[in-house]
């Protein structure tokens, strides 16, 4: 069976650890977000990217959620001390290695879906990765700060501000010119099921809908489409996506994602929609079945990911 997955990074990992545990022999293709994607100190950073390689590495992280384990920071104390800003954001000494692997292909005119596919040479996730673009599209945050109306990219805003400035809308610097990644759109269109993982909605998903051509290949596909609530009980389970939904309308609850995302009969994306079984919600035109939804480890994410399998056929 073909399972591609839309994915952002770190509730994107999780799921995508049930999905391979669920379905070992399956051939799994993941389309993660590139839209928190940011340029530092000279490397291009790619924290979703990063965030489900690592994670389907087993090499990430665990009480942290990012980055690689037994870090150490002795290159961002050095940083620090030369005053080299940006500050606020921590690369470990193991993590800049692969940024340096990164930035190097990069450099030499690789695009990053070249790039991404030599990284996971050395991780082996399991599963094939794709960049939902190899172009530069870079959410930023229309806030206000200093008495002024900026745009602020997401990193500084999510990292420097933890989100906590009223986000007024969201932008994809450079959208007009992204294309979908090679593979991207056979992915969705010869999926035999498109998983939405339980990712941030506005800027996980929402910046890879952003890309009219992948939303298109998944409201026009052939296989069926059930997305999963990162919402249970009216807040995000992880991280802070309470903070984006009501910058673009929407309620925080399973009920309000559900609709957002819409259905697949009316120009929408959900054929199905599961909710955390305390939570209830009506969409019109998806069915939606309400199943235990915490990642408290791979099994109860590779039962999630059975439960959606089930509700696709
Ligand atoms: P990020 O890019 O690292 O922020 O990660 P994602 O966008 O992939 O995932 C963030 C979302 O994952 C948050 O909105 C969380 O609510 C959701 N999430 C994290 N853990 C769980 C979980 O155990 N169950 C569910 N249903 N959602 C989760
Ligand atoms: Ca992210």
């Amino acid at each position: 069976m073909r399972i591609t997955v839309l994915a952002g990074g770190i509730g994107g990992a999780r799921f995508l650890r049930g999905v391979r545990a669920a379905r070992p022999t399956d051939d799994i293709t993941a389309i993660i977000n590139t839209g928190d994607d940011v340029t530092l100190h000279g490397l291009r950073i790619c924290p979703d990217l990063d965030s489900v390689m690592y994670t389907l590495a087993d090499a990430h992280d665990h009480e942290r959620g990012w980055g690689r384990q037994q870090e150490s920071w002795r290159i961002k104390e050095e940083l620090a001390a030369y005053g080299a800003e940006p500050s606020w954001f921590g690369l470990g000494d193991l993590d800049i290695a692969t940024h340096l692997v990164r930035i190097r292909m990069l450099d030499a005119g690789y695009p990053l879906s070249d790039v991404t596919a030599a990284l996971c040479e050395r991780w082996q996730p399991g599963v094939r990765m794709l960049p939902m673009t190899d172009q530069r599209c870079e959410t930023h945050v229309i806030v206000e700060l200093d008495g002024q109306r900026k745009a602020i990219h997401f990193q500084e805003w999510w990292i420097l501000h933890r989100a906590s400035l009223p986000a007024q809308s969201f932008v994809q610097v450079g959208l007009e010119q992204a294309v979908p990644a090679p593979g991207v759109i056979e992915a969705i269109t010869g999926a035999d099921v498109v998983l939405i993982a339980p990712s941030n909605p506005v800027v996980s998903i929402g910046t890879i809908l952003g890309l009219p051509d992948i939303r298109a290949a998944i409201a026009e596909g052939p296989a069926p489409v059930i997305g999963l609530s990162p919402i249970i009980g009216g807040a995000p389970v992880r991280g802070m996506a309470d903070s984006c939904l009501p910058a673009i309308g929407v309620e925080v609850s399973a009920e309000g994602v559900g609709r957002h995302y819409g259905s697949r009969k009316d120009g929408g994306l959900l054929d199905g929609w599961l909710i955390h079984d305390t939570d209830s919600a009506t969409v019109p035109g998806v069915e939606v079945r309400a199943v235990p939804l915490y990642m408290s480890d791979d099994e109860h994410s590779a039962a999630m990911v059975r439960s959606a399998l089930e509700l696709a056929r």
